[in-house]
């Protein structure tokens, strides 16, 4: 056969794909993968919250979205949104202490949180562990949970008691929750936020629990000394201006931090949490940039400080770089690196599905999203769509695996992840929202299901 020249090549690619601009892009599971080698490679350490770590991973996302095309959003310098923060290190040993006797973090106890604060007061133990019948009023409130996940409506239950000091007898979650030395870490607020005046929780050995039960009295909790710095958190955010200044904005984030460096040396990466999400994130801005111009325009947001307490989201909403009511809907992504079997084969779970038509008009429209196999664990709250969903903005965050097993592990590595499920789950997304972006559908809350403002 006759060998065609490059230019014949080219005019008959031309002619036979007339409509290009509008086919939708191929996500390649080798530039997933070169992108997620980067965020959550040896070098970056885990992105820890407002390190420069983090620092440098949004400007790696800054950096894609620019050469996709993107630009900063009208009335912003840059990609790059700083968010002045307030690091608190803790430097000295935490004690508990009643009637002469000391209790020592680290032996007898680990901070779960509120570590900062002083806290002393009369103990009263709760007679159960049943959320619903806890004293209310107590100064120091002593509670057993049971065995298993049910201590989540615990700890939420203690929070709102009105007691200034919680503690906890350590069950084997709570032992694993705060396995990585609690309050040696720092402790991050943004700078413009009052710091955290929620009790203090923390977890005691059976031990030290039962003996402090038995002598009753008063106890004190004394935080030690601490070191305070001023610091930053980065929001990489990207603009695509759409054609139609009146049609709302879509929205598309992730969190590009994780713990990083552990006070005990181990590093976190964080290669699914959310490394993955902010990977989908660099690589929708790429395809849905590539489809030319859309009605709306699409943000494009990757959040510093997710894992210090959602810091870059609540930022972002209280110092919008747009008018808030201008966005339409807001998909958060988030844990998309491996596939949980409880779901269909290639299906995300996507939380508070029916509380608004998003969910189902992607999913009847291709996307590889369903209902959340775990309401009961209220992860629609846990996420950063929450701040923008507590705004009107109907906001969901779409998940692989919720429950992945190396949740906050240092299992959560580039080698624990399905780059395959990865590269499809993405690859759905992109037609759906490349058609919400042009028009013809409204995302609004089901009756009942926008979440009360706070
Ligand atoms: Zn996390």
């Amino acid at each position: 056969m006759k060998r065609l020249s490059l230019a014949a090549v080219s005019l008959i690619a031309l002619m036979a794909a007339p409509a290009l601009a509008q086919q939708t892009p191929t996500i390649s599971e080798n530039s997933v993968t070169a992108h997620i080698g980067f965020l959550a490679g040896e070098e970056l350490q885990g992105r820890a919250s407002a390190t420069r770590d983090e620092a440098i991973a949004a400007a790696y996302v800054a950096a894609q979205f620019r050469l996709s095309g993107l630009t900063p959003v009208p009335g912003m310098d840059g990609y790059v949104q700083r968010a002045p923060v307030v690091k608190t290190t803790p430097s000295g040993a935490a004690t508990l202490t009643l009637g002469g006797v000391t209790l020592n973090q680290g032996a007898d106890f680990a901070i779960m949180r509120g570590g900062l604060n002083a806290a002393s007061g009369a103990v009263t133990v709760a007679p159960s562990a049943d959320p619903a019948a806890l004293p209310a009023g107590s100064e120091t409130l002593m509670v057993a949970p049971a065995e298993g996940p049910a201590v989540r409506a615990l700890f939420g239950a203690a929070m709102r008691s009105g007691a200034k000091l919680v503690l906890l007898r350590r069950t084997e979650m709570l032992a694993q929750a705060t396995s990585d030395g609690g309050s040696r870490d720092p402790v991050i607020r943004l700078a413009d936020a009052a710091p955290s005046t929620g009790p203090v929780i923390l977890v005691l050995s059976p031990e030290a629990y039962d003996r402090v039960a038995a002598a009753g009295g008063s106890i004190a909790y004394d935080p030690g000394a601490s070191q305070v710095e001023q610091g930053f958190t980065s929001n990489a955010i990207g603009w695509l201006q759409g054609t139609d200044p009146t049609a709302g904005v879509l929205m598309i984030s992730a969190h590009l931090d994780h713990i990083g460096l552990r006070s005990d040396g181990v590093v976190m990466h964080g290669a699914n949490d959310d490394a993955s999400g902010t990977v989908a994130v660099i690589e929708l801005a790429e395809a849905l940039a590539a489809m030319g111009p859309h009605e709306r325009s699409i943000l494009f947001v990757a959040y510093g400080s997710e894992e210090a307490g959602l810091l870059g989201s609540r930022y972002f909403v209280e110092h919008p770089p747009i008018p808030l009511e201008d966005i339409a809907a807001n998909l958060e992504i988030e844990m998309i690196g491996d596939q949980d079997p409880q779901l269909p084969e290639g299906v995300m779970m996507m939380t508070g599905f029916t509380r608004s038509n998003f969910g189902a008009a992607l999913k009847e429209r291709g996307a590889l999203v369903g209902p959340d196999p775990y309401p009961e664990q209220n992860f629609f709250e846990r996420s950063d769509n929450y701040a923008l969903a507590l705004k009107g903005i109907v906001a969901h965050t779409v998940s692989g695996w919720a429950t992945i097993p190396t949740y906050h592990t240092a299992d959560d590595t580039i080698a624990n992840l399905d780059i395959p499920f990865m590269t499809n789950a993405i690859q759905s997304l992109v037609a759906p929202l490349a058609a919400m972006a042009d028009g013809g559908f409204t995302p609004e809350w089901s009756e009942g299901g926008r979440p009360a403002a706070r």
